[in-house]
């Protein structure tokens, strides 16, 4: 049973829609469901909210969920789960449209003030074995925990470079990434100067070894640790492209390494990569779209995997990939064009002979690189890189977004907001499971990507319609390839473009 808060939560903007939708819409689901008993629980993503409440409502009608579901014993596992999560958010919704615009406008609240406190406390019971940092618990990150813990961070830097996730620990690339990226968010002089770059190149480059770990997260983590601390080169860049262009799977979507299934944390990190290293247009953009468009379910969030279940923590690790591609649909046009009318450019991954790994120790290289590849395309500030593979993040993010969002922006935020958000503070990966610090964190980057989806430009602010609930809902934005906020990026351009 929900309690009273929950029973208030409401969404304004299905309303009056919903009400007047929902008769019609449930007797075609009532006759659907004779006939496709399995079928009917795939809705179109385009009326995501209306529908998925309306075809809800018949398993709450006459009887439990469970007897419903023992009447379908054709279902797998994974399906059954399936209906009881989006049963679960449909009676969430349900109560949201039950209640007055006003309450609804409340209960959609970002609840600022409980999150802090959740992640104060946590940060207060860290105690000195510090296994928030730990690889094996938190193996992505979620650097804003750290926020009060520079001098705490410095004590797992390792000598050699890199920083361990606790004590005694050998240095790891998730764990750095986790590290480096905190830095940059306290974005004080102390925080950023103790940061040891020349060690930690060396340790990137330790990384490429084959004794390394091997896969397309490490790639990434790697790489945007060098690319936001202006020491991304064309040494540590060589190969990488070619390693995440054989994970890139038959669906669109990118695999953890070659051969395995497409998943939506490795598409983020191998999309970001390819960003990050100048080659994004190797990568078969219009099915990598493809794929990532139809993981956001009926319940308004993603999910990781093809046929797995939503989970919150995905409304970045989707929601960012297609942030990022709404900054390259002129390289998805250009690969979807007949090879007749494009030219030398047609075929996806043979655009140009020239890779960033042929042009090491060019000076001019990337700007012949890029001026193969994306021709008058491509925004100018790319064009004037003068070779330094470091300046083509901030570059990036500056690109005026080509279209609207690629994704149900207003249904995501429904989704991190009344099904992931805790009122207690944290967030969770679904109804019927517990918070945690990881899905805080991605939780929040995702909201922070949805809010922002409408801007053009980079960091402009959000006109009220973008922003679900009240406007005091808005997050900062965050760089989509670092996960950073904003903010804390340019600062830190600032500071290693010069020191
Ligand atoms: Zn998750």
């Amino acid at each position: 049973m929900m309690d009273g808060v929950q029973r208030r939560r409401s969404r304004y903007f299905l309303g009056s829609i919903y009400k007047a939708r929902r008769s019609r819409a449930s007797k075609k689901t009532k006759e659907k469901q004779k006939e496709e008993p399995i079928k009917e629980a795939r809705l179109p993503l385009d009326s995501v909210a209306m529908e998925s409440s309306s075809s809800f409502s018949r398993s709450s009608a006459s009887a439990s969920p469970n007897t419903n579901l023992d009447q379908q014993p054709r279902l797998t596992v994974t399906q059954l789960m399936q209906l009881e999560v989006e049963e679960k958010v449909a009676q969430i919704y349900r109560v949201l449209n039950g209640v007055s615009p006003h309450s609804q406008s409340l209960m959609s609240e970002l609840w600022r003030d409980k999150h802090v406190e959740f992640l104060t406390r946590g940060l207060e019971q860290l105690g000195p074995s510090y296994h928030v940092l730990d690889a094996k618990i938190a193996p992505s990150i979620f650097p804003f925990v750290f926020l009060c813990f520079l001098h705490l961070l410095d004590l797992r830097k390792d000598k050699d470079g890199g920083y361990g996730g606790g004590p005694g620990q050998l240095p790891h690339l998730a764990t750095t990434y986790a590290a480096v990226n905190t830095l940059i968010t306290l974005g004080s002089e102390n925080a950023l100067s103790s940061i040891n770059r020349d060690n930690l190149y060396k340790f990137l480059l330790r990384m490429k070894d084959s004794s390394g770990e091997i896969d397309v997260r490490a790639s990434y983590t790697a790489i945007s640790v060098a690319s936001i601390l202006n020491i991304l080169d064309y040494e540590l860049a060589k190969d990488v492209g070619n390693y995440i262009l054989r994970c890139q799977t038959y669906e669109g979507g990118i695999a953890g390494e070659p051969g395995s299934e497409a998943h939506g944390g490795y598409t983020f990190c191998g999309l970001a990569t390819m960003i990050l290293i100048n080659e994004a247009d190797r990568l078969d953009l219009p099915s990598l779209l493809d794929w990532v468009a139809f993981r956001q379910g009926v319940e308004g969030g993603f999910q990781g995997r093809t046929n797995k279940l939503v989970d919150g923590c995905y409304s970045f690790w989707q929601g960012g990939v297609l942030a990022l591609m709404q900054r390259l649909l002129p390289i998805v046009d250009m690969q979807l064009m007949p090879s007749s009318d494009n030219g030398e450019l047609s075929s996806i991954g043979s655009t140009c002979s020239i890779k960033s790994s042929d042009l090491a120790g060019q000076g001019s290289g990337t700007k012949i690189h890029a001026m193969c590849f994306y021709g008058t395309i491509l925004c100018q500030s790319i064009l004037n890189l003068q070779g330094k593979l470091s300046d083509i993040g901030f570059h990036f993010v500056k690109r005026h977004a080509e279209s609207v969002p690629l994704f149900h922006s207003t249904a995501l935020q429904q989704y991190i907001l009344l099904c992931s958000q805790v009122l207690e503070g944290g967030f969770k990966d679904k109804p019927g499971k517990y918070r945690d610090f990881y899905h805080s964190c991605y939780c929040l980057s995702g909201l922070s990507v949805s809010q922002y989806s409408w801007s053009k430009d980079a960091g402009a602010s959000p006109l009220p319609t973008a922003v679900l609930g009240p406007y005091s809902n808005l997050l900062e934005p965050i760089h989509p390839l670092y996960n950073v906020v904003l903010d804390g990026c340019y600062k830190s351009l600032d500071f290693f473009s010069t020191s």
